[in-house]
């Protein structure tokens, strides 16, 4: 497999970037990692004329505290992710999905800008930070808006970003206390074996015990990450025992709409949602706990 003839772009400067962007696309892509787009464009998925890398544009980077959260610069890999020390201290839950993906070749080059932007259904990340309630931070010549992760995704590898827009960070909201997240997939090996179903589970407790928000979100399930409404309403005014999760385990199994594969057939994917959305609701009940 050849890479076809393509024209490289490489700019500093986000401005920079932007203005290729605006005037090569949609007969572009912007290049990070390159784990995703290199065996699109190899096995003739994509076709492009131009490649705008994104690799040297210092803005994209760093992982840093902001006043009211996280700002995971886009071309973070999945590696600086996993070993951010604000990271692993207060949005370890992120650690859930990041640990998991791939191995570990991939993920010194994978970034969390692409693994976003790709919108490929199975993608670890985007699960787990809808449950957190983050968004994405776009920037264009046209100038800067920010989208909530929910309203992001609209199909498999599609998303709401304009062609010539670049994903420029993904950020976090500062967990309140009484918060917790967690990510439970489920893969037919531990390493590079994308998810066959995934579930992240996000719950806010009150002081005397009881849910008062809960977001459950399917991965590999659905075309999009799936936030199920109906799933976390189930949960709202519960005190979180396992036996107050069936109701939303059973919204949530419900809700997927899993196709069959290589990997799993549809009934054995539904099966795994139950699974996994009580595995990761035990996770982030514990950890809710700890925080109160
Ligand atoms: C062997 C293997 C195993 C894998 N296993 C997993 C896995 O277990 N879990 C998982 O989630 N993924 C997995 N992946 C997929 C991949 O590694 C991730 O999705 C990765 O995070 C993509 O990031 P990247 O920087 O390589 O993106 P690229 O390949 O560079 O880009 C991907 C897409 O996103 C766009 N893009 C990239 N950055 C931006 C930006 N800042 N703004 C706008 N658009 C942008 C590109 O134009 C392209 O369309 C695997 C891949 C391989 C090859």
């Amino acid at each position: 497999m050849y890479l076809p003839d393509i024209e490289l772009h490489e700019t500093g400067a986000l401005e920079e970037t932007a203005a290729l962007m605006a005037r090569y696309a949609p007969n572009a892509r912007l290049l990070a990692g390159g784990t995703d787009l290199l065996v699109d464009l190899k096995t003739g998925r994509l076709r492009v004329a131009h490649l705008v890398s994104i690799n040297r544009v210092g803005a994209l980077r760093g992982v840093t505290e902001t006043g009211g959260g996280l700002r995971i610069g886009a071309l973070t890999t999945i590696t600086q992710l996993e070993r951010s020390p604000v990271v692993g201290q207060r949005f370890s839950p992120l650690l859930d999905a990041a640990r998991k993906m791939a191995a570990p070749q991939i993920r010194n080059l994978a970034t969390v800008g692409g693994n976003v932007a790709c919108a490929v259904p199975c993608a670890d990340l985007p699960p787990i930070l809808t449950a957190m309630n983050a968004s994405v931070a776009l920037f264009s010549a046209k100038g800067r808006r920010n989208v909530p992760l929910e309203e992001f995704f609209v199909g498999a590898r599609q998303t709401v970003r304009r062609d010539d827009e670049v994903l420029t960070a993904v950020l976090v909201p500062e967990p309140s206390p009484g918060f917790g997240a967690a990510y439970a997939r489920f893969a037919l090996r531990d390493g590079n074996a994308i998810a066959v179903a995934a579930v992240a589970a996000s719950l806010l407790l009150d002081h005397d015990d009881t849910i008062r928000d809960a977001r459950i979100v399917l991965g590999a399930v659905a075309p999009v990450p799936l936030l199920v409404e109906s799933a976390g309403a189930r949960l709202i005014g519960q005190s979180p025992a396992e036996d107050a999760f069936a109701a939303a385990v059973e919204a949530a199994m419900q809700a997927a709409e899993p196709i069959s594969d290589v990997r799993g057939s549809a009934e054995y994917r539904r099966e795994l949602v139950g699974i996994l959305t009580r595995r990761a609701l035990a996770a982030a009940r514990d950890r809710a706990k700890e925080t109160q």
